[in-house]
């Protein structure tokens, strides 16, 4: 038993250049331990650098430098052994058309060197809601169907460590909660440590019990999930009055912006102030309200509020 599934030091990775396009540098250091046991989100916008990390995890894009290790085991040194504790669900899918849902799975037990007395190919299945599809060709699944047995190939080696990049992207409600359920599952009942990358907070925030958000190659910011949310302070108010409204007295704090629409957007801190005591004084000042919708704090507040870049 390892206290960190991953430890990740100085992580740098620079594409070469190709077909003119100038190298690009996709990380420029990160360091990051994943506790072992846990629901782990990577977080961040598109082309942050999540991909690249995890697939450097998973053995796929070789890094410029750093230095990883997953389960205790170092890249370099131990490349067997760290690539069996890991198990990763790409982004793209990536099937052979001409395999069964069977036969993908044997033969992904195979290149892990997973003998045949030990493999659980109908346990997989089971799992991943194909045993109805188990002798069908891949080019005949549908797109959830595929991107379960991905989650099943993922699963062959039993890893210590399961990776899913950007799972729910572009998947229907019911795969989602399949998804979620058999996540969840995993973590629970086999202590599996799991990883997710995503760009929404939301999915972060109701899966993972720590996140790091990462943005433009490096990490800006990693806590505890509920630690996280609460450092996203600030809110806003839309109100639409019935009449436009002239100047207020508002709690202190709260900064007022008017829209051509004759809404109000009312800016202010959970910290500081309560939408309760900003509707009270819009009522103490005679404005009738037409109607109020508050405005949650999204990934790009996020970045507001943790870089302190923007006009807030
Ligand atoms: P994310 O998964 O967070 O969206 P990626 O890791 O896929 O981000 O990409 C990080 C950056 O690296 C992006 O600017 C992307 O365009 C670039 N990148 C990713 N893969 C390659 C590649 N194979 N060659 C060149 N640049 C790449
Ligand atoms: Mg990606």
């Amino acid at each position: 038993m390892t206290a960190q599934a991953i430890e990740i030091e100085g992580l740098r990775k620079t594409y070469a250049s190709s077909a003119g396009q100038p190298p690009k540098e996709a990380l420029k250091g990160i360091d990051l331990s994943i506790p072992a046991g846990s629901i782990f989100g990577l977080l961040g916008p598109n082309g942050a650098g999540k991909s690249t990390t995890i697939n450097i995890l998973a053995g796929l894009v070789l890094k410029t430098a750093g230095r990883v290790r997953i389960w205790g085991f170092d890249q370099d040194v131990n490349p067997r052994q760290s690539r069996a504790s890991i198990g990763v669900m790409p982004q793209e899918l990536n099937l052979d058309p001409f395999f069964t849902p069977r036969a993908a799975l044997e033969v992904q037990a195979g290149l892990y060197g997973v003998p045949k007395s030990a493999r659980r190919t109908d346990e997989v299945l089971r799992m991943i809601g194909l045993t109805d599809k188990a002798e069908a060709y891949a080019r005949s699944l549908s797109g959830g169907m595929r991107r379960r047995l991905l989650l099943g190939k993922a699963l062959v080696h039993r890893p210590r460590v399961l990776v899913l990049d950007e799972p729910t992207a572009g998947v229907d409600i019911e795969l989602r909660q399949m998804l979620w359920e058999n996540v969840r599952r995993l973590n629970t009942e086999e202590g599996m440590t799991i990883i997710l990358t995503t760009h929404y907070l939301e999915e972060a925030e109701e899966m993972c019990d720590e996140i790091a958000i990462i943005d433009q190659g490096q990490v800006v910011a990693r806590d505890r999930t509920e630690a996280l949310v609460g450092r996203l302070d600030a809110k806003t108010l839309v109100i639409h009055p019935e009449t436009p409204a002239g100047p207020l007295a508002l709690p202190k704090g709260v900064d007022r912006r008017d829209t051509p629409d004759g809404a109000l957007h009312l800016s202010y801190r959970r910290s500081q102030t309560s939408a309760d005591a900003i509707l009270d004084a819009l009522r103490s000042a005679g404005v009738r309200i037409r109607d109020v919708q508050t405005r949650e704090p999204d990934l790009e507040d996020v970045f507001l509020d943790l870089t302190g870049s923007g006009a807030r």
